[in-house]
This record gives structure tokens, C-alpha cells and sequence, in this order.
């Protein structure tokens, strides 16, 4: 009898490490839309550390998006478009009469999906032509040139 407790009990602690083994195994394979939720979650936490102020902004921002869902798309409107420049980014902000967001486009549950990261991003550059009290989202970027001012 006591031999088979035993047995209970290392078969219990041996499903045990399976399920947390399985449990782990499971948290490496994300679903993709659980890590952009969680960037998302994680921008607006930051965003929301930043100091209050007394500011505010009302702006009219008028942009013209281009998205493409193909790249090699994107790649040729943008070169018959804006010969002088290299390859396309993600996404780009020209500053042209009206200002131009180009940004890649992709589909999912039916719909058309702009990537709201870069989408935000470029909607920033677009704006602080309008404004120039607005920071230039690329010093938001890079940590070297970001250091809070
Ligand atoms: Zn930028």
C-alpha cells in the first residue's frame, strides 16, 4: 500500500512538471495578437507616465494614405511616385501639398488592417508639420537621441 502512495505521488508530481512543462511550451508560442495587444498596452502605459501639461492642440491634419498589402507593390508605386528617394520604409511621411503616409496594409477577419504602430508613428510626422510644438516622433524612437526633452 505505502509503495503505491508513492507511486500516486511521483505519477501526481510527474503530471505536474508535464502540465507546467506543457504550460510553458504553450507561453512560447504566443499567438502573435496577444504580443501586438501587449506592445499596445505597454506604448500606452509608457505614454501615459509622461508629465500632464496644460497644452492643448486643435488641428485640422489632412493626409493621404497609400497602404499596399503587396510590397513589391508598394515598392513600385513608390518609386514611379518618388523616383529620387531609395526603397520605402514600413511606412514613410511625405511632406508634400497634401502629406502622404504610406504604410503596408494586410487583412485579417474580413478587413483591411493598417498597422497602427506605424500608422500612429507617421500620423505624428504629418501633424508636426502643422504644429511644430509637436516632437518629432523619431527622437521617441531611438534612446540616444530620446532623453525626455
Ligand atoms: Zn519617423
Amino acid at each position: 500500500m505505502a509503495h503505491t502512495r508513492k507511486s500516486l505521488i511521483a505519477g501526481t508530481l510527474i503530471a505536474a512538471a508535464l502540465i507546467a512543462w506543457a504550460c510553458a511550451f504553450c507561453l512560447g508560442c504566443a499567438d502573435p495578437a496577444d504580443d501586438a495587444a501587449r506592445a499596445f498596452n505597454d506604448s500606452q502605459a509608457w505614454y501615459a507616465s509622461l508629465p500632464e501639461t496644460t497644452e492643448r492642440l486643435d488641428r485640422i491634419v489632412v493626409v493621404r494614405i497609400r497602404a499596399f498589402g503587396s510590397e513589391d507593390d508598394k515598392q513600385r508605386a513608390w518609386a514611379a511616385a518618388h523616383p529620387q528617394f531609395g526603397p520605402a520604409a514600413a511606412g514613410v511621411c511625405i511632406s508634400s501639398e497634401v502629406p502622404e503616409i504610406w504604410v503596408d496594409l494586410r487583412r485579417a477577419g474580413g478587413r483591411l488592417v493598417l498597422p497602427p504602430h506605424i500608422l500612429g508613428h507617421e500620423m505624428m510626422h504629418a501633424a508636426a508639420l502643422y504644429d511644430q510644438r509637436l516632437v518629432d516622433p523619431d527622437r521617441l524612437i531611438d534612446p540616444k537621441l530620446y532623453a525626455g526633452g
